[in-house]
């Protein structure tokens, strides 16, 4: 289902489309900050954009994205409801790794898309978006476990899976990331179960001070 983007969700991406906070801006084409849903209980975060994504502004639409698409289909998620963003919003050229220092002057604006969405779930795709979030994962052996961690002022289920692209140089590792993706709605279930525990939590904590506030009155 499309939904309209809040004003400040749209001033935050068109902020993106300007940025040139790293040495990426001089040689791209387009930004690409990403792509989906506002409301997406699942964010999905890349390394960075490659030559077609550079191209069309948009994030995984190259070889990588049809193989994303494809494991997205397998769970029924659609590409309207989740929301997909990377590391560096600017293509590295001739797609080498982002230097450490692009990263940190990109990171600000996935911490603030992240702080906007309020995603339940973030798939970290590849080994570069895992260490970013979870320093000790080794993707070899950590690869479709969940992780719980707190982010910003919210509890993320962070899920680290092998890039799309390492499936396109390593036919081993498509069945593992298509088996990997076949636990996401399982976890997806979990996520909203925490979330409604947190809920219980808040509300229980309302009554509380509430009736705290009553007695303060009542004296
Ligand atoms: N690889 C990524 O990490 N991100 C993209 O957007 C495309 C390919
Ligand atoms: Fe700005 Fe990120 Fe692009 Fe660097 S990679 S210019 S920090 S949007």
């Amino acid at each position: 289902m499309k939904q309209k983007k809040s004003k400040e969700f749209e001033k935050f991406e068109e902020t993106v489309l300007q940025c040139k906070k790293c040495q990426l801006s001089t040689e791209r084409t387009n930004v690409v900050p990403g792509e989906g849903s506002e409301n997406a209980e699942i964010m999905f975060i890349g390394e960075g954009p490659g030559k077609n994504e550079d191209l069309q502004g948009r994030p995984f639409v190259g070889a990588a994205g049809k193989f994303l698409d494809e494991m997205l289909n397998s769970v029924n998620l659609k590409r309207e409801d989740i929301y997909i963003a990377n590391i560096v919003k600017c293509r590295p050229p001739n797609n080498r790794d982002p230097l450490p220092g692009e990263a940190s002057a990109c990171w600000p604006w996935l911490e603030k898309q992240i702080e906007l969405i309020q995603p339940f779930i973030i798939v970290l795709l590849g080994r570069h978006s895992s260490a970013r979030f979870l320093p000790s994962v080794v993707i070899s052996k950590d690869h479709g476990q969940p992780f719980r961690k707190k982010f910003g002022k919210n509890k993320i289920i962070f899920y680290p899976c092998y890039h799309p692209a390492a499936a396109l140089y390593n036919g081993g590792l498509r069945e593992t990331l298509l088996k990997d993706f076949q636990k996401i709605p399982k976890i997806i279930d979990i996520a909203k179960k925490d979330k409604e525990a947190e809920k219980i939590k808040e509300i229980k904590q309302l009554t509380v001070e509430d009736s705290g506030e009553k007695q303060k009155k009542l004296f």
